[in-house]
C-alpha cells in the first residue's frame, strides 16, 4: 500500500475526538506488527480510545519520533459535497475529513515505516499516534508519562501537523479558563439593593481587556506572528434567568494565548487579582461577591531556535526550507516538556484547509512528506 491508499484506509475511520478511536488503531498495529514492528497499544482509563506507540529497528537505543494526533475535529453541520468519512480524488485533491489534519502525514508515516522495514536501520524510528489532540492536547498526556519513566528518550520529534512542509520552528501556547462571577439578588424594580453578576463579569471583561492593552503596548513581542504579543479573549458568556431579577451567577470563559517569553500562570495570576480586588470592592455590603477562577486545560508553546541542531539536520532531508511560525497548537510543546526532546513542526497539507468542509491535501504534499521521510530512513540506516 502507497501513502494515498493507506490515507483512503485512515479516512474510512471516524476517529472525531467523542468516538472510539480502536478501529484505527487496531488497524495501525496491525499494519506495523506485520512489518515487524515492537507495538505498544496504551488504552485510556475508560478503554474507549488508546494511544500507539511502535520502534522499527533496534528497541536499545534512542531514536527519532515522528508523531501525530489519529482524532479529527467533526464534519456535522459542516456543507461536503461528499462523505468525509470516505476520500474523493479530484485532480490533485484528496478530500475528506483529517486529509490535511493530519491523517495525510499519518499515512506518509506510515508508508515510511515499510521502508524502514527493509531497511537496517543503526538508529530506531519511533513512531505515536495519540487521541484527543482536537480537545486540548489531552490524550497525549499519559503517553508522555509512561514514555518519561523509561531509561532513553527520543532524540529528536517531528510533529506532522499541517504547515504545507515548511519548517515551523514554533507557535503559541494556550491556557483556557472559567470565571464564575457572583452576586446577590434581588427584584429589578429594588436593582441597587442586590450585586448584579452580570454587571460584575462586565467589570471583569473591562479588566481583561486592559490587560490586553497593556501586553500589547508593553509586552514581549515576536514579529514572525500574525499577531505579535500574547493575546487575551473572552469566547462565551452566560447569565442571568428573567429581566426582572437581579442575576446572581454569570460565567464567562477566557483564554490566554502566550509567546514563548511570557509566562501564562503569571498572567493568569495578574487576572486572578484583578478579580479579587473587583469582587472585594463589593464585599462590605455584599458578602458573597466573588468571581472564581477555574483553570480549564493549558498546553504550552513550542519555540526552536534557527540554529538549533534539529533545524540543521531537517535541512538535510528537506530541500531548502521555509521556516516559519503557525498560529494553531501542537503536542510539541508537551513533548518538549516532558520529555526534554527538541520537537520540530512539519506537515504535508494546509490548515487553511484544516476543520473546514471539503477538506483536502494535495497529492503533491503527500509526494514531498514521503521524500523527506525516505531521507531520513536513509539517514537512521547511516548513524
Ligand atoms: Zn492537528
Amino acid at each position: 500500500m502507497g501513502s494515498i491508499e493507506l490515507l483512503e484506509e485512515l479516512v474510512g475511520f471516524p476517529t472525531v475526538s467523542a468516538a472510539p478511536n480502536f478501529a484505527l488503531i487496531d488497524f495501525v498495529r496491525d499494519y506495523l506488527t506485520g512489518l515487524g514492528a515492537t507495538v505498544e497499544v496504551m488504552p485510556n482509563a475508560e478503554r474507549s480510545k488508546a494511544n500507539l506507540f511502535a520502534t522499527l529497528g533496534p528497541t536499545d537505543r534512542a531514536g527519532v519520533l515522528l508523531a501525530g494526533h489519529s482524532d479529527v475535529v467533526p464534519a456535522e453541520g459542516q456543507n461536503w459535497s461528499g462523505d468525509p468519512f470516505a476520500l474523493r480524488r479530484k485532480d490533485d485533491r484528496l478530500y475528506g475529513r483529517g486529509t490535511a489534519d493530519m491523517k495525510g502525514f499519518l499515512a506518509s508515516v506510515l508508508n515510511a515505516a515499510e521502508l524502514a522495514s527493509k531497511t537496517p536501520l543503526a538508529t530506531p524510528l519511533h513512531i505515536a499516534f495519540s487521541y484527543d489532540e482536537e480537545i486540548g492536547c489531552v490524550g497525549v498526556r499519559p503517553m508522555l508519562e509512561r514514555l518519561a519513566r523509561r531509561d532513553f528518550h527520543p532524540r529528536a520529534c517531528f510533529i506532522g501537523e499541517p504547515t504545507s512542509m515548511k519548517l515551523a520552528l514554533g507557535h503559541k501556547g494556550k491556557m483556557a479558563a472559567r470565571a464564575t462571577c457572583c452576586g446577590v439578588a434581588a427584584h429589578s424594580a429594588l436593582a441597587p439593593t442586590g450585586l448584579n453578576a452580570i454587571h460584575l463579569a462586565c467589570d471583569f471583561i473591562a479588566a481583561l481587556r486592559t490587560r490586553q492593552n497593556d501586553i500589547a503596548a508593553h509586552g514581549h513581542r515576536d514579529e514572525a506572528y500574525d499577531v505579535p504579543y500574547s493575546t487575551i479573549h473572552v469566547g462565551t458568556i452566560r447569565g442571568g434567568t428573567v429581566l426582572n431579577i437581579v442575576p446572581t451567577r454569570a460565567t464567562l470563559d477566557f483564554e490566554i494565548r502566550t509567546l514563548a517569553q511570557d509566562d501564562e500562570a503569571a498572567i493568569l495570576s495578574a487576572i486572578e487579582a484583578d478579580a479579587e480586588r473587583l469582587a472585594a470592592a463589593h464585599r462590605a455590603a455584599h458578602p458573597e461577591a466573588a468571581i472564581d477562577i477555574e483553570k480549564l486545560n493549558a498546553y504550552p508553546g513550542l519555540d526552536v531556535a534557527a540554529d538549533a541542531e534539529i533545524v540543521a539536520f531537517m535541512r538535510t532531508i528537506l530541500d531548502e526550507p521555509e521556516l516559519t511560525r503557525i498560529a494553531f497548537g501542537t503536542e510539541g510543546g508537551l513533548y518538549t516538556r516532558e520529555l526534554g526532546i527538541p520537537v520540530i513542526v512539519c506537515g504535508p497539507g494546509s490548515m487553511d484547509q484544516g476543520h473546514k468542509a471539503d477538506e483536502f491535501v494535495t497529492t503533491r504534499q503527500i509526494e514531498l512528506c514521503d521524500d523527506m521521510l525516505a531521507r531520513l530512513v536513509g539517514r537512521l540506516a547511516e548513524d
